[in-house]
């Protein structure tokens, strides 16, 4: 079972509003009720009273000369006249020394009236009837008393219809007062239920815009405009949150992409600065071992002439002389090619840039070669381009690109071959090609042979050679702003080309 109030902490707005009014007025009518139906019946005891008092003092006046005349006949008749007041029940006259003197109805056996008069009134019966005795005077020393037997019926009857009229004023007061409850209450209670509704709409589907309805200008008036002005500032804040979290999510994505471009770029340094390093040990090993072998001969050899300095003979000693000085000058070209790669991979490399006649420089450059060609019984075609203007070069270490092209095209080529020297201008490049009819350069191996110490698998035994030399050229022509790079011939051998801009700062 529920308490009361349990049952009113469930009820709605509404429903405690009207219980409250109802539970005010209703008491309040009740004890008005319980206050008029008291009143009323006293009002009406005290009229019965006055009333009873008002019919003694008639009786005693009027029947004054009968108790003069001691005449019991018209004392009584008298009294008989008592019977148009019909509530009227009993009545005598008593006399101090005699008792009874006269009754009314005379017919009624003495012992239903009292033996001796009191000097109050008493109720009787249950409140059924009230007895009244009236004190009279008459003469100057007797002394008697009316005794009037009052039948209270009829008081209760108008008692009984006025609290029933009561109960009907204070039933349709309770119905008003819930008609007037259940209308008032919405002045009340409407308001806050607007407030209540916008709470729900604003809790379930998050949306501040909504506004409560002023109804009137009253406190909850002024609640509903705090509330409203709350739900703006609240609305403002939803949407300045909103923005940040958008930007909070853009610069997150944002700072994602670059997390992930940064990673990238540090996942390639790191790969660039692994390949660097192998590249690096590779060059090391490389170059070591390149070293080695020269000073290996120049070594042994002089280690030879110095055991054998007096058992052999003049002839053997320059052989191992001449052996001394070749492997000294492989060494030379070594360290020399080494020192001006390094020069060349520094970043502080310089070129000293002039405008050049390319035709002359190439031609100037063909005739050194002239006596190591004849000997093999080589030649070179030189193909010039007469529409080249000049071209803005370093022209010593083109000249050694083009010395290192031309040696290693001499050097591959079999005895009494062609070798055809092109310059062509193709837009705004020159471009010099060596093409050869020797060993050719197996086809995975082009790019390769651009790299530091490395010779094609056809060369490798025999020829000779630091393999530096085209890493040189590589990085003199990338200076320059051009590239190089090797073809096989069609019919035999290789073609070597590179092209830099004519006007190239
Ligand atoms: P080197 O000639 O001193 O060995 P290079 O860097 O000049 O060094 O050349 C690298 C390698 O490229 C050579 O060893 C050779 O295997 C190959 N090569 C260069 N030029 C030619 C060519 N004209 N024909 C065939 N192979 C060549």
């Amino acid at each position: 079972m529920k308490s009361i109030s349990e049952k009113i902490s469930h009820l709605s707005l509404k429903n405690k509003m009207i219980a409250i009014i109802m539970a005010t007025v209703v008491p309040v009518l009740m004890i008005i009720f319980f206050v008029l139906i008291i009143s009323a019946s006293l009002s009406f005891n005290r009229g019965i009273k006055t009333k009873l008092k008002t019919l003694g003092e008639i009786v005693a006046n009027t029947s004054l000369a009968a108790l003069e005349f001691d005449d019991r006949v018209a004392a009584e008749e008298t009294l008989d006249a008592l019977k148009a007041e019909t509530n009227l029940t009993r009545a005598c006259i008593y006399l101090s020394q005699e008792g009874i003197f006269a009754k009314y109805p005379q017919n009624r056996p003495d012992e239903h009236f009292p033996k001796n008069p009191e000097f109050r009134e008493r109720f009787e019966g249950s409140l059924q009837y009230l007895t009244f005795f009236h004190p009279f005077k008459y003469g100057y020393d007797k002394r008697g008393m009316i005794y009037l037997h009052y039948n209270l019926k009829e008081l209760h009857h108008e008692i009984l219809n006025f609290a029933i009229d009561a109960l009907g004023i204070l039933s349709l007061s309770i119905v008003i007062a819930y008609v007037f409850s259940t209308r008032l209450q919405s002045y009340f209670v409407k308001p806050i239920m607007n407030i209540v509704h916008a709470a729900k709409i604003i809790g379930e589907q998050k949306d501040y815009s909504v506004r409560v309805k002023k109804i009137n200008d009253d406190e909850l008036g002024v609640l509903i405009d705090g509330f409203n002005e709350m739900l703006g500032q609240v609305s403002d804040r939803d949407r300045a949150l909103r923005n940040v979290n958008r930007e909070l999510e853009e610069h997150k994505i944002s700072l994602e992409q670059k997390v992930e471009e940064r990673t990238k770029q540090l996942q390639h340094a790191k790969d660039e600065a692994e390949a660097a390093n192998i590249a690096k040990s590779e060059f090391l090993a490389n170059m070591s071992h390149e070293l080695r072998t020269p000073l290996h001969a120049i070594l042994s050899f002089s280690s030879f002439g110095i055991t054998k300095i007096g058992s052999v003979d003049q002839e053997k000693l320059l052989n191992y002389f001449n052996k001394i000085k070749i492997s000294g000058n492989n060494l030379l070209v070594l360290v020399n090619d080494i020192l001006d790669l390094s020069k060349l991979e520094s970043t502080s490399v310089d070129l000293d840039l002039s405008e050049v006649n390319l035709n002359r420089l190439v031609s100037y450059i063909i005739d050194e070669f002239q006596s190591l060609i004849s000997e093999q019984r080589i030649t070179i075609q030189f193909n010039e381009c007469s529409s080249l203007p000049k071209v803005v070069l370093d022209s010593v270490k083109i000249s050694q690109v083009v010395r290192n092209l031309l040696s290693n095209a001499v050097k591959f080529s079999d005895p009494g071959s062609n070798i055809r020297v092109e310059l062509l201008k193709i837009d705004s490049q020159v471009q010099l090609a060596v093409v050869d009819t020797g060993l050719g350069i197996p086809e995975d191996e082009l790019t390769e042979v651009f790299d530091k110490f490395i010779q094609s698998s056809k060369t490798k035994t025999g020829a000779g050679g630091t393999g530096l030399g085209l890493a040189i050229c590589r990085q003199i022509i990338t200076l320059h702003g051009g590239r190089i790079w090797a073809e096989n011939n069609s019919g035999k051998g290789a073609i070597f080309r590179f092209d830099i801009p004519i006007d190239q700062v």
